[in-house]
C-alpha cells in the first residue's frame, strides 16, 4: 500500500455555541486540511506513472470541495440561532441542511460567505465532514484507484483532529 498527503490552508470563522469559554465567541482560524490518500499500487502508465496520484489533483479537489466554499467564510451550525438570526439565514436553508444532514453554501447574505452545517463546527466534526466529501470526490475522480484514508484538520498549530482515527476504543 502506498500513501501520500496533500494539504491546503483556509481562513474561516466559526463559534462553538455550547462551549462555556472563549470558543463560544465568534472567532477565526487558519485551518490546515491534510488529505491522506492510499492506493494498493502505483500507477504504471501515463503522466502519473510511479505515483499514487498527482499532488495537484488532490489539491484541485481540496480547493473545489473545501477552499472554494469555506475560505474567508463563516462556518455556521444550522442549530445556532444566535448566528443564523444575526446573519438573516432563510428558514428554508436551515431546514434543508437539517433534513439532508448536509452542508449548504449560502450566498445571499450580503458581506458574508456562509457555509451552513448540520453540526457544531468543531475540528472533529469538520474532519469527519470533509473526509466524507473528499472520499467520494477522489473515488469518482480516479475510478476507485485512489481512496481517501484520512483527513486531518489543524485548527491551530497545536491542535488537530483526525478522521477516521486508528481505533483504540472498540465497541463490544
Ligand atoms: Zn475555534
Amino acid at each position: 500500500m502506498y500513501e501520500i498527503t496533500r494539504k491546503v490552508c483556509i481562513d474561516a470563522g466559526h463559534r462553538i455555541p455550547d462551549h462555556t469559554s472563549e470558543c463560544r465567541n465568534l472567532h477565526g482560524h487558519r485551518y490546515e486540511i491534510h488529505a491522506t490518500c492510499q492506493a494498493r499500487d502505483l500507477q504504471t502508465s501515463g503522466p502519473e506513472r510511479g505515483m499514487v496520484i498527482d499532488f495537484s489533483v488532490v489539491k484541485e479537489e481540496l480547493e473545489k470541495q473545501i477552499s472554494h466554499l469555506c475560505d474567508h467564510g463563516l462556518i455556521v451550525d444550522a442549530d445556532d440561532e444566535t448566528m443564523t438570526e444575526m446573519l438573516g439565514i432563510a428558514n428554508s436553508d436551515i431546514q434543508w441542511v437539517k433534513e439532508h444532514e448536509a452542508a449548504k453554501a449560502v450566498s445571499n447574505v450580503p458581506g458574508f460567505k456562509v457555509y451552513l452545517v448540520p453540526f457544531p463546527p468543531t475540528c472533529e466534526h469538520l474532519a469527519k465532514h470533509w473526509y466524507a466529501i473528499m472520499s467520494d470526490a477522489l473515488k469518482t475522480r480516479t475510478n476507485g484507484h485512489v481512496r481517501a484514508k484520512k483527513i486531518r484538520v489543524y485548527e491551530t498549530p497545536n491542535s488537530y483532529a483526525d478522521f477516521p482515527s486508528g481505533d483504540l476504543i472498540v465497541d463490544n
